[in-house]
């Protein structure tokens, strides 16, 4: 049971996924395999659809990548955005190759004919359009030094996006506010959460590599989605996009937003521990990754793997399942009773066969 309250936002329909009006918040990436290479594009889309990516964005730089994105929707699965600036020609040439959204903000793309031609488009083959406003690109805020004031700047460029599209009569729109300080982010979205109801795609942008960008968006999207904000996510990091979807959805489940279908628990273990727990939990994990259907299971298989009987007894009566180690063996739970011992080796190998046991159609 979530402990807050989701914003309610319009839904928006991005190629068959649903967004926004308390829809599962989506997870989502974006490829940056070489622009002219097609075929490179499509195996990481399916390297993404394989990783749990529900929408996944491209760059489309020119006119020549744009006439690529038929051949790319032909070989892919889930919906895709082309994201596009200055050339309004691109937006209409990516709509024409079928894309499912476009990621674009009117107000650079020129004079209101431009601005009134792909929005007419836009209509006709019913995509919505993202406003993306990000922090790096808005000159107006360089000069600005506090978060707050820099915070109602990018808020004030989003909303002079908006109300071009409004002015076209669009309103199938997206809306992100992105900004690399946590601070600056949250303030912003918090501020267009107050005055529209478009639904809001969360980004902290240029967050870093794998581990600082990781702690980075978690801190930012956590603050956001514990506030009831957000439908859709898109985790940034200067790594493999398939490290984003892996990302998104662990902060998703520990704010109980998504299912991963397995939630483990483990203890950081102590001197206590007379188990190799470390190595244990990560071949778990490892298994877990592979399995591709826990995220049918009607509730996530809550596992804990502890290292002594001081908390480990606790932990695994309170989960579906679970182990709590003593030396070199553990006391096997299974819905909070102990139903035998397990010799430490053989502790993964227990694990799996149980996680198993749950995908079959009878369950346990
Ligand atoms: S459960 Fe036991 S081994 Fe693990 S951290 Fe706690 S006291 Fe240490």
């Amino acid at each position: 049971m979530k402990y807050f309250k989701r914003t309610q936002t319009k839904k928006i329909n991005i190629g068959g996924v649903t967004i926004g009006g308390g829809s599962p918040v989506c997870v989502q990436s974006m490829i940056n395999t070489d622009k002219s290479d097609w075929k490179a594009a499509v195996r990481q889309i399916k390297e993404l659809e394989e990783a749990g990516c529900e929408v996944v964005r491209i760059s489309l730089p020119d006119m020549e990548t744009a006439k690529n994105v038929s051949k790319i929707k032909k070989q892919i699965k889930i919906p895709l955005v082309a994201d596009i600036h200055f050339d309004y020609r691109i937006a209409i040439e990516a709509i024409k190759q079928g894309v499912d959204k476009l990621r674009l903000n009117p107000g650079n793309i020129g004079a209101k004919e431009n601005v009134e031609a792909v929005v007419k488009e836009a209509k006709k083959a019913h995509i919505p359009i993202r406003i993306g406003v990000n922090a790096g690109s808005l000159k107006s805020i360089r000069s600005i030094n506090d978060n707050l004031s820099r915070s109602k700047e990018l808020a004030k460029a989003c909303m002079e996006h908006i109300k071009i599209l409004e002015n076209n009569k669009f309103y199938d729109i997206v809306v992100s506010l992105k900004a690399s300080n946590i601070a600056v982010s949250v303030e912003a979205y918090k501020l267009i959460a107050s005055k529209r109801n478009y639904p809001l795609h969360l980004g902290i942008t240029e967050s870093g590599s794998i581990f600082s960008g990781n702690i980075k968006s978690s801190a930012g999207l956590g603050i956001m989605l514990y506030d009831g904000l957000g439908d859709t996510i898109r985790v940034s990091l200067t790594a493999d996009p398939v490290e984003e979807i892996k990302t998104a959805y662990s902060l998703l489940q520990s704010l109980e937003l998504r299912s991963t279908g397995v939630e483990i628990i483990s203890c950081p273990t102590c001197s206590r521990c007379q188990v190799d727990l470390i190595n244990i939990v990560a071949r778990v994990e490892q298994a877990v990754s592979k399995m591709k259907n826990l995220k049918k299971l009607p509730k996530p298989i809550k596992i804990a793997m502890m290292g002594c009987v001081v908390n480990g007894p606790g932990e695994a009566k309170d989960a579906d399942f679970g182990i709590a180690g003593g030396k070199d063996e553990g006391l096997f739970f299974k819905n909070g009773k102990v139903v035998g011992k397990v010799k430490s080796g053989d502790w993964v190998k227990t694990i799996i066969s149980t996680i198993n046991l749950y995908q079959k159609p009878q369950g346990v």
